[in-house]
């Protein structure tokens, strides 16, 4: 039922948008720009401020226990200093302003992921993805740098919690799916705590 009145609903706002367009009278065509969001200032996706950071490992409350690269790691896994389970539903934020493309349970070795897609100043897109998550709490639509998307989970008990998160550039053969996780072939891929870093670094200097 819920599901019909939602389709409804989209049906008849699509209906008034044709409606509202077409009846215009366009002399001209009209320019229809999509807004767009972009993605001017990047935080780390675990911690409650912004203090969290690769540098200051051991040093504030979290740290990356497994960096890109390391072991064909694609990803980097952000744990508490704290260790075992005890990061298990601890807040994960969007790393930047962004539109969450993919949200859902990719199943053995995954868990749940949110792929969020950024558009940078200079208008290159990027992803950034948050695997093993033990609850998606945006599925879909625009999001804010720090806004709450998940938490931190453990891939349906198949690790203790951490969160594996990646950045993509953009045409990654990955681009809106979860990827082997771990691969030789990091082409496409970034460092994501050196990518964070540059940016912030773009953003102070702006
Ligand atoms: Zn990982």
């Amino acid at each position: 039922m819920v599901k019909f009145i939602a389709l409804i609903s989209i049906t008849i706002t699509a209906a008034l948008f044709t409606a509202g367009c077409s009846g215009s009278g366009a002399e001209e065509t009209p320019s229809v720009t999509e807004p767009v969001v972009i993605a001017d200032s990047f935080a780390y996706p675990v911690g409650k401020t912004e203090y969290v950071t690769q540098q200051r490992d051991k040093n504030d409350d979290w740290y990356n226990a497994l960096d890109f690269g390391e072991e064909n790691h694609l990803g980097e896994d952000w744990n508490k200093n704290t260790g075992g389970n005890t990061d298990c539903g601890e807040p994960v934020y969007a790393i930047a302003d962004g539109l969450i493309t993919y949200a859902e349970d990719a199943g053995t070795g995954w868990g749940n992921v949110i792929i969020v897609t950024h558009t940078l100043p200079d208008g290159k897109k990027v992803q950034s993805l948050y695997g093993h998550l033990q609850e998606i709490k945006i599925k879909s639509g625009e999001v804010k740098k720090r806004d709450l998307i998940g938490t931190v989970g453990n891939a349906n008990g198949r690790y203790l919690c951490h969160l594996h998160f990646e950045i993509r550039e953009e045409n990654s053969s990955m681009w809106d799916q979860v990827g082997p996780g771990y691969s030789t072939d990091r082409t496409d891929w970034v460092d994501p705590s050196d990518f964070i870093d540059k940016q912030r670094r773009k953003h102070e200097q702006q």
